[in-house]
C-alpha cells in the first residue's frame, strides 16, 4: 500500500497532493476571514482604519474563496475514495490558488509581503509538487491578475487597498498591529514552502545516495562491483606511495562452477554466489574489500597486509569456504572451492610500484597457476620467477578438493 505519511508527500499522486493542499488552504482563508471580522469589531486598529465597504468586500472575496476550497477538498476526497485521479484536478487546484488569492491581496493592499509570498511561494511549491505545465498556467494568470489590478489602481480606476478608509492615507502601514498581521499572513506560506523544499531535498539526497550505492554494488551478491573494487585498488595504490603500507590484491575464481549450474540449475548457482560472498565477509576484516570481478570471480583487497599475513588470511578464507554447504533439494547438499591468485604490493621505499593493470594481470597469472596446480589452492605472484608462477606454496587440500562436491 502506498505510504501516505507526510514524509512521502512528494510521492503521492498529483490528485492527492492537490487535495491535501486544498484542505491546508481552508484554515488560511478562515484566518483571513476571522482576522477581518475580529479586527473590525474588536480592535482599535480596525475601527480606526477599516472602511465598512472594505470589510464587506474582503469578507465576500474571502468567503467566496473558501467555498471554492471546500468544494475542491470535497471533490478531491471523493476522487480518492473512488480511486480516480484525473490529471486536470491538480491543474484546476493550482489555477484556483491564484484566482482565489489575488482578490484577497488586492483588498488588503497589493504592495505587501503577502503578494511576494504568494507570487514566489506558490510557483516554488507548485513546481516541486506538480508539473511545469500546471504551474505555468497559474503563474501567468496570477501575473496577469496582479498586473491588471496594479495598472487599474495606478490609473485611478480602482482604489488601492479598499479595506482601508481612503481618508487615513497609508498611516496604518507603520502600526505594529498591521505589521504583526502581515507576519501572521506570510508565515504559513513561508513554512509550507520551507517544508516542501526540505522534503524535496531530503528525498533528493536519499535518492542520490541510493543511486550511488547501486552504481557501486553488484546486484546479485551485494558485494562491491568491478568499478568500486577497482577504485579501492586505485586508492590503495595512491596511499601506498604516501604511507609505505603494504596491501594485497587477490583474485579468486570458483572451481568448476559451471558444473554447479549445469547439474543443479542457475538458481542454485546464484545462491552459491551469494553464500560465497557472505562467507568472504565473515572471514575477512571490515577494512578489507570484496568485489565481484566477473561471473564467478571475485577480487579481494586487503589493506595493510603483507605476504605472510595474506597466506594466513587466504587459508582462513579457504577453510571457511570448505565448510559451506548449499541445499540442492532431496536432502542433498553441495559444497564449492575456489582458486586464488595473489599479488602483494610491498610498499617499501624503493620497491617498484605496479600500475593497476599490471597488478591485476599478475594476480590473474597467479590464479591461472593455482588452477593449473589442481585448484582449491593459492599462488602468490613474485617478480623474477620466470614463468611468473607464484611462489610454490602448497596448501592442504580439503576433502572436496578441486571443485564441486556433493553430500551425501
Ligand atoms: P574453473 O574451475 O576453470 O574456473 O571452471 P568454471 O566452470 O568455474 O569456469 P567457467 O569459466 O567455464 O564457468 C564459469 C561459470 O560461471 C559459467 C557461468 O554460467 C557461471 N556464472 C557466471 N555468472 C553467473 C551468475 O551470475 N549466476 C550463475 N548461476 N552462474 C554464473
Ligand atoms: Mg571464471
Ligand atoms: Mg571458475
Amino acid at each position: 500500500m502506498k505510504n501516505l505519511s507526510l514524509k512521502y508527500l512528494l510521492d503521492w499522486s498529483a490528485c492527492e497532493k492537490a487535495t491535501v493542499l486544498s484542505i491546508l488552504t481552508i484554515p488560511m482563508f478562515a484566518f483571513f476571514m476571522l482576522w477581518t471580522w475580529g479586527s473590525w469589531h474588536f480592535t482599535e486598529f480596525g475601527q480606526t482604519y477599516f472602511s465598512a465597504e472594505g470589510v464587506r468586500l474582503n469578507l465576500i472575496v474571502v468567503c467566496a474563496g473558501m467555498v471554492g476550497w471546500f468544494l475542491l477538498a470535497g471533490v478531491g476526497l471523493w476522487l480518492r475514495a473512488k480511486r480516480r485521479s484525473p490529471p486536470y484536478f491538480a491543474t484546476i487546484m493550482v489555477v484556483y490558488y491564484g484566482l482565489s488569492l489575488v482578490p484577497v491581496v488586492y483588498v488588503i493592499g497589493i504592495a505587501t509581503p503577502l503578494t511576494g509570498g504568494i507570487l514566489l511561494g506558490a510557483p516554488l511549491v507548485g513546481f516541486i509538487m506538480f508539473g511545469f505545465r500546471d504551474v505555468m498556467w497559474s503563474v501567468v494568470l496570477n501575473l496577469i491578475g496582479a498586473g491588471t489590478l496594479t495598472a487599474l489602481t495606478s490609473l485611478g480606476y480602482i482604489p488601492y487597498a479598499p479595506l482601508f478608509r481612503p481618508d487615513v492615507g497609508l498611516q496604518y502601514l507603520s502600526e505594529p498591529y498591521w505589521m504583526l498581521s502581515l507576519l501572521a499572513f506570510v508565515t504559513p506560506l513561508i513554512l509550507t514552502a520551507f517544508g516542501i523544499t526540505y522534503s524535496l531535498l531530503t528525498r533528493w539526497h536519499a535518492r542520490e545516495a541510493e543511486a550511488l550505492k547501486m552504481s557501486l554494488t553488484d546486484y546479485l551478491t551485494g558485494a562491491s562491483n568491478r568499478r568500486a573494487v577497482l577504485d579501492v585498488i586505485q586508492t590503495e595504490l595512491t596511499s601506498v606511495r604516501k604511507d609505505s603500507r603494504p596491501f594485497v590484491v587477490a583474485i579468486l575464481d570458483l572451481d568448476h562452477f559451471k558444473q554447479v549450474n549445469d547439474t543443479y540449475g542457475h538458481e542454485v548457482g546464484d545462491r552459491v554466489l551469494v553464500g560465497v560472498v557472505q562467507c568472504l565477509e565473515g572471514a575477512l576484516r571490515d577494512s578489507d574489500s570484496i568485489g565481484r570481478y566477473g561471473g564467478e570471480e571475485f577480487v579481494l583487497v586487503l589493506p595493510g597486509t603483507d605476504g605472510a599475513t595474506a597466506i594466513q588470511v587466504i587459508e582462513r578464507v579457504r577453510t571457511a569456504m570448505s565448510e559451506l554447504r548449499f541445499d540442492v533439494g532431496d536432502g542433498r547438499e553441495v559444497g564449492v572451492s575456489a582458486s586464488y591468485g595473489l599479488y602483494v604490493v610491498e610498499g617499501e621505499p624503493g620497491s617498484p610500484e605496479p600500475s593497476m593493470e599490471d597488478l591485476l594481470m599478475w594476480a590473474d597469472e597467479a590464479l591461472y597457476e593455482a588452477k593449473a596446480a589442481g585448484r582449491d589452492c593459492f599462488r602468490i605472484w613474485q617478480p623474477g620467477s620466470g614463468n611468473t608462477a607464484g611462489q610454490d606454496v602448497q596448501t592442504q587440500k580439503t576433502p572436496h578438493s578441486g571443485g564441486v562436491s556433493c553430500w551425501p
